[in-house]
């Protein structure tokens, strides 16, 4: 198979904007939820989730920093079970579109609807445990694998935690630890690699088993078998699912049903991989400057 490596390390501040946003999420909608400005509960709870996703006419700046637009009038279309990959720059707003669609903040322009009810109909907590989200460095905890998993569900037996890690490809480096499960992660515990940790918070996910899923994609130097377990753990994961795939690599984007290919807040082209490479503009620029196949 084609191994591309997409080198896109000029166009992201992955990490850092992604905790900030969507990565960690858990983690970070405790902070968030202390913000009067979004309840933590109250609202509707669908009974059940079909994951069709819109963005119209969004238009977002941070409270710190109202003065400065971040999201100039987003459209964004999610079909239940469709992958939109968005590339752009660092900065264009990528993780902000994630962050919005978690209700972290509230667009002051616009809405985000799930399936046809505007997200501020419902009950945030209730919103949250509908989406999964994996970023590239996942946040572990300092305690057992096994629980590390088990937060995307905390009443999962062992079993179903051990068929998500399967599920995962994870499985194997698992029980390869004299302590299997049990292994301790973190300071006084094993270090992972960035592989093993992903494929850990793809059977968080798995576990939590999302109608929506947020990705941010890894840039960081998988070595080939990692990143090919990871892909397929992804792949497994991704299926009927609704996904929003902040992208930097170039089978991905190739794969998604959309590109939204975001610049300075703004949409400034969609469509599939072959459609935007036969426009002369962004897309095209970004393939050939940034995607490094080899
Ligand atoms: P991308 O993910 O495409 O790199 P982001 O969505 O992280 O872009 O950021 C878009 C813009 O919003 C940037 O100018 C960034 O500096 C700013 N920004 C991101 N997060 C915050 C925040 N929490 N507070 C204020 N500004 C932010
Ligand atoms: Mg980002």
């Amino acid at each position: 198979s084609m191994m591309v490596a997409f080198a896109l390390g000029a166009l992201t501040d992955l990490w850092a904007d992604f905790m900030r946003a969507a990565g960690a999420a858990e983690r970070v909608f405790e902070l968030i939820d202390r913000k009067p400005a979004i309840p933590s509960e109250g609202g509707e709870r669908l009974a059940s989730v079909q994951g069709r996703v819109e963005f119209q006419q969004v238009r977002f700046a941070y409270p710190t920093r109202p003065d400065v637009p971040v999201l100039q009038g987003i459209d964004l279309k999610l079909d239940a079970g469709e992958v939109v990959a968005i590339v752009g720059p660092s900065g264009a707003g990528k993780s902000t579109i994630a962050g919005l669609l978690a209700r972290m903040y509230d667009p002051q322009g616009g809405s985000v609807v799930l399936d046809g009810r505007p997200l501020g109909a419902l009950d945030p907590e209730w919103l949250r445990q509908q989406i999964g989200t994996v970023a590239q460095e996942p946040m572990l905890f300092a305690t057992s694998i096994s629980d590390n998993i088990r937060y995307g569900r905390m009443d999962a037996t062992d079993a179903e935690v051990e068929a998500a890690a399967r599920a995962a490809n994870a499985h194997e480096f698992i029980s390869r630890f004299p302590e299997g499960y049990h292994t301790l992660v973190g300071e006084r515990g094993v270090q992972l690699s960035g592989g093993q940790k992903q494929r850990i918070a793809i059977a968080r996910a798995v576990l939590k088993n999302p109608r929506l899923l947020v990705l941010d994609e890894a840039t960081s130097a998988l070595d080939a078998e990692s990143e090919h377990l990871v892909q397929e753990a992804l792949d497994r994961l991704m299926k009927g699912r609704s996904t929003i795939i902040i992208a930097h690599r170039l089978s991905t984007v190739i794969g998604a049903d959309r590109v939204l290919v975001l610049e300075g807040g703004k949409v400034v082209q969609s469509g599939n991989h072959a459609a935007l490479m036969g426009q002369d503009g962004l897309y095209r620029r970004l393939v050939e400057r940034q995607f490094v196949a080899a």
